[in-house]
């Protein structure tokens, strides 16, 4: 990462007009539209690998990508484009901020970094693959979002595997493509609203009350070594498993209740992705929302930007950052 080296120089701003915690597709929106407004812009990201986008393997559904790209590809898009309009990046874990004294404090292990309006972005990524198989095939046959990659098993079998209620969420989009399911969970019942969705598909054949023990294949993902309620084995072959597993929680354990949360989301009132505390601002993943999608991180992050740009400037509207060129 380029920015590695803006850390604390004799270039660096004591007060930067806007730090932005995170270093994915919204917080990189978030600066392009910053530095370009002409603020100060730092962005800290803990890691580019660390983030959603960062471990998404292919991306096709980004407005603008005629042919697919890998996250990481994408994302360093962003930081060039980012960079080229000012923002500097520097690679810190933040540990702690402090959003009551003016300006804003920021804390990583290394610095305190300070601004006038902050956006958090720090995404949502909280699970480590647990399933033996899942972390070596990630990418090449697991997946966790049927609107990211159920199209890629058009005409395929795969399994969606995990927690009931959300494995129902996503059924429809899944069933949609692929011409067989299987939905395994550890759940022993369908509840009858439950039912009436599965029911809908055919082709969706239900294994409840089992679990997954394994993911199985050479390149790409082949099988599944299950387990039924007795405990017998079973073989299931598929071409990719969809896992909706507890634990994928936003990012938010560095700022200690410092903003309004949700179920453990951050809370956004009904202006320009503030958040409850003036000058603070959340966006992409982090947020309570029930699309995750790139392009949602990324317009969120426009968004965002404008409005800190009209905070730090006091104006009573957003300014637009486009013109038709004639003067
Ligand atoms: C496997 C996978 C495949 C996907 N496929 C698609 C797809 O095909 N199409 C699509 O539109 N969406 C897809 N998504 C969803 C999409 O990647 C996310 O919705 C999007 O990346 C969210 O952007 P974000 O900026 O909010 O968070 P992230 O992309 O998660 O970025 C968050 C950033 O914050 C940084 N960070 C976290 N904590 C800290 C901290 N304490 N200090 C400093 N930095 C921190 C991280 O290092 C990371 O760089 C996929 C997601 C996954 C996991």
């Amino acid at each position: 990462m380029t920015g590695e080296s803006v850390l604390k120089n004799d270039t660096a701003p004591e007060i930067y007009d806007v730090i932005i915690i995170g270093g994915g597709p919204a917080g990189l929106s978030a600066a392009i539209y910053s530095s370009r407004a002409g603020l100060s812009t730092l962005v800290i990201d803990k890691s580019p690998n660390a983030g959603a986008l960062g471990s998404a393997h292919k991306i096709e559904n980004y407005p603008g990508m005629a042919t697919p790209v890998s996250g990481s590809e994408l994302l360093s898009l962003f930081r060039k484009q980012a960079e080229s309009f000012g923002t500097s990046i520097i690679k810190e874990q933040v540990i702690g901020v402090n959003f009551e004294s003016d300006p804003k404090e920021i804390f990583t292990n290394q610095d305190t970094f300070r601004a006038k309006a902050v956006i958090i972005a720090t995404g949502s990524m909280g699970r480590n693959p647990s399933l033996p198989g899942e972390e070596k095939f990630r990418g090449r046959g697991v997946s966790y979002c049927a609107t990211c990659d159920a199209p890629f098993y058009k005409h395929r079998e795969v399994a969606a595997a995990g927690e009931l209620p959300e494995i129902i969420e996503e059924i429809n989009q899944i069933a949609k493509f692929a011409k067989r399911v299987f939905i395994i969970s550890r759940s022993k019942n369908l509840t009858r609203e439950q039912e009436e969705i599965v029911t809908r598909h055919p082709h969706v054949e239900l294994k409840l009350g089992c679990s997954v023990k394994e993911i199985r294949g050479s390149e790409n993902v082949t099988a599944l070594l299950t387990a039924d309620p007795s405990g017998a084995p079973e073989e299931i072959p598929v071409d990719g498993i969809f896992i909706y597993l507890r634990g994928n929680q936003p990012v938010v354990d560095f700022l200690y209740g410092a903003v309004d949360m949700t179920d453990g989301c951050i809370m956004l009132n009904d202006h320009g992705m503030s958040t409850s505390v003036k000058g603070v601002f959340a966006v992409g993943d982090v947020t309570c929302k029930k699309i995750r999608q790139v392009v949602v991180a990324a317009s969120e992050g426009c968004i965002a930007a404008l409005s800190a740009e009209q905070y730090i400037n006091q104006r009573e509207r957003v300014r637009s950052q486009w013109s038709t060129g004639k003067a």
